[in-house]
């Protein structure tokens, strides 16, 4: 497996080179920086891994680095350890708000340390890779390779009735009016009548009939459609 890059970004250089030797001899890298400024340069060079951040930083607040870094597209995936000598509540609810995955308070053991970058990494690993392949009932769909199938077997789908599928799939038991759909799955700037909607359906439920799957989709009267398992 190749080694994970942890990024620490934290001004105290004696918590860098503690966090650096006790990476010795795991699948850890550590890579450094001492304030905002150098982890923008470093992350925009390497996306790492995970990210160990100081709540009390010389130009930017830990925090608001946090925030700035969901908010990016680039970056709102990485993982995020605050390295803090604040154990308030409300601290915790400002760090935990701005989408941080976890806290270590100061001082810190460096094994703990390792057990929480584990977890964190174990646990956003498990949701990439649930992301990626979504199943219900019987059918299966691929969301990087837009494959899907069906027991197995190749569900062949046009675009539009894989777009439609993938909406579906990644929002059951919810009803969709055919405005919502129009605007979810076609996009809301172009102007499309709304019985395209039934269009589509009809031939996605056509497909979904061959593997006895039709019923997944359902017409919920006066409303629109709902995605759903339970018949
Ligand atoms: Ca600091």
């Amino acid at each position: 497996m190749p080694k994970k890059n942890i990024l620490i970004v934290e001004d105290e250089q004696a918590i860098r080179d503690m966090v650096k030797f006790s990476f010795f001899n795991t699948k850890f890298v550590l890579s450094e920086a001492e304030d905002v400024k150098q982890a923008r340069i470093k992350i925009s060079s390497k996306t790492p891994d995970l990210i160990l951040l100081d709540w009390m930083l010389p130009d930017t607040d830990g925090v608001d680095f946090a925030r700035e870094l969901r908010e990016e597209k680039n970056t709102c995936k990485i993982p995020i350890i605050m390295l803090t000598a604040k154990s308030e509540e409300n601290d915790k609810i400002r760090g935990l708000n701005a989408g941080v995955d976890d806290y270590v308070v100061k001082p810190f053991s460096t094994k703990e340390l390792i057990a929480r970058i584990k977890a964190v990494i174990r646990r956003s690993t498990n949701m990439e890779e649930e992301e990626k392949v979504i199943k219900i009932g019987a059918l299966k769909l691929n969301r990087e390779s837009h494959r899907v199938s069906c027991s197995g077997k190749k569900v062949a789908l046009g675009p539009l009735e894989y777009k439609l599928l993938s909406h579906f799939m990644t929002h059951p038991d919810k009803v969709y009016s055919r405005s919502r759909l129009l605007d979810k799955v076609w996009g809301g700037d172009i102007y499309i009548e709304e019985r395209t909607v039934d269009v589509h359906i009809r031939r996605l439920r056509k497909i979904l009939k061959e593997f006895d799957q039709d019923f997944l989709i359902q017409t919920i009267r006066g409303s629109g459609y709902r995605f759903s398992i339970e018949e």
